[in-house]
């Protein structure tokens, strides 16, 4: 008894609210609240800004969103194919950024875990970037 749908864009900024807003749309289904709706939107945001940015340094290629519905518990996976991580577990520090000199606090993790009920991350380097959240 699930659901399932997934999405494949171009990793360019235009696309982030795109990204933002189909999964929302999916996610009306379960009658979530404008908060719930908000928080998901948010973490949302923050992984695709994360491959955008990160994973492909600004280069297009495609970014691959793939979410679930299992009774009442949300499921999204947000990944790309770029340049992978070595530390998750620094990456994943509060106020942890390789790109400080451009504009980043390094909290994109931290929201992620604070807005969802469960981030996970799997990254190799050189093949690429999973992040599993839960809600
Ligand atoms: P902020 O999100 O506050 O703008 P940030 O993106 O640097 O800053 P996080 O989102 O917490 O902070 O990510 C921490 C670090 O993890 C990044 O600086 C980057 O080195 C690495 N990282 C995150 N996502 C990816 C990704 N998809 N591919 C490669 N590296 C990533
Ligand atoms: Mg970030």
């Amino acid at each position: 008894n699930t659901n399932e749908m997934e999405v494949i864009f171009d990793s360019r900024s235009a696309n982030e609210s795109f990204a933002r807003v189909a999964v929302a749309a999916f996610l009306t289904q379960l009658n979530p609240t404008v908060e719930e709706v908000s928080d998901v939107k948010t973490a949302i945001s923050e992984a695709v800004t994360n491959c955008i940015i990160h994973g492909y340094e600004n280069e297009i290629k495609k970014i691959y969103i793939r979410c679930e519905i299992n009774e009442h518990t949300f499921y999204v996976s947000v990944r790309d194919e770029g340049k992978g991580i070595e530390d998750v577990k620094q990456a994943m520090l509060p106020m942890y950024t390789t790109k400080p000199e451009a504009d980043r606090s390094g909290m994109g993790f931290s929201f992620m875990e604070a807005f969802m009920d469960q981030v996970e991350v799997e990254s190799i380097p050189g093949e690429g970037t999973e992040v599993k959240m839960k809600k």
